[in-house]
């Protein structure tokens, strides 16, 4: 993927005070009314909006470059994080190279993250991972896609720090009282990417029948994967 100024503008806004990729104000002032809670635009979306409007009259971007973009978003980059994690089920040297360097594992794949970092994170049967962003909602868009409502939820966001076991029951996730529950918590600078156990009962698979099994929320640590009967 070439560098236009048009990627940069739908990286967001890492260059100003506190580096955020998305459009909120809830690190300074607090604020019921925002994206998250379905109210007004906050100050970030106003922002955002007014230099879409002016990249379009100076002909920098057009409306139509815009929405590929939204496109890639919503089409194709929620289902790399499932091909990056089946690549690690198959492939051990590839789950290596993952783990001591997500971010260039994942450039192997095709998919550049917006942040510096990339930390994937391995259950095992002692240990279970989860990711929040408990500022906001900074989350592995490359690899994910928009992050899910609940993702950006207050209710998620500070509860899955206190109640993991609780937050996993509502989603359906009982865990053994024998594991640890790890809670992640990503920033700007550093985004996470859970990579599940490989179900039993999976052996012989392609890659891209693996990577049928995952889902989204597997990657975030909500749900664990498992082979339908
Ligand atoms: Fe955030």
């Amino acid at each position: 993927m070439s560098t236009t100024p048009f990627d940069h503008y739908a990286r967001g806004h890492h260059d100003h005070d506190h580096a955020h990729d998305h459009d909120h104000d809830d690190h300074q002032q607090p604020n019921p009314a925002n994206e998250h809670d379905n109210g007004p635009p906050g100050e970030y979306e106003i922002m955002s909006r007014a230099m879409q409007e002016l990249l379009e009259a100076k002909g920098i971007i057009s409306a139509e470059q815009v929405r590929k973009r939204m496109e890639l978003f919503d089409e194709e980059f929620p289902y790399r994080g499932a091909q990056v994690v089946a690549r690690a089920w198959v492939d051990a040297a590839f789950k290596t190279r993952l783990i001591a360097d997500g971010r260039a594992a994942c450039a192997e794949m095709g998919a550049l993250l917006e942040a510096e970092r990339l930390i994937a994170v391995e259950n095992t049967p002692d240990v279970h991972n989860i990711i929040v962003c408990t500022l906001c909602s900074c989350y592995p868009r490359a690899l994910l896609g928009m992050p899910p409502t609940w993702y950006k939820s207050r209710n998620y966001r500070s509860r899955v720090v206190f109640e993991p076991r609780a937050v996993l029951r509502e989603f359906g996730t009982e865990l053994p009282d024998n594991v640890t529950v790890r809670v992640h918590d990503s920033n700007a600078d550093m985004r996470y990417l859970v990579v599940p156990m490989r179900p039993a009962g999976t052996e012989g698979w392609s890659e891209e029948k693996l990577a049928g099994l995952i889902s989204r929320d597997m990657l975030v640590g909500v749900t664990v994967p498992r082979v339908p009967v």
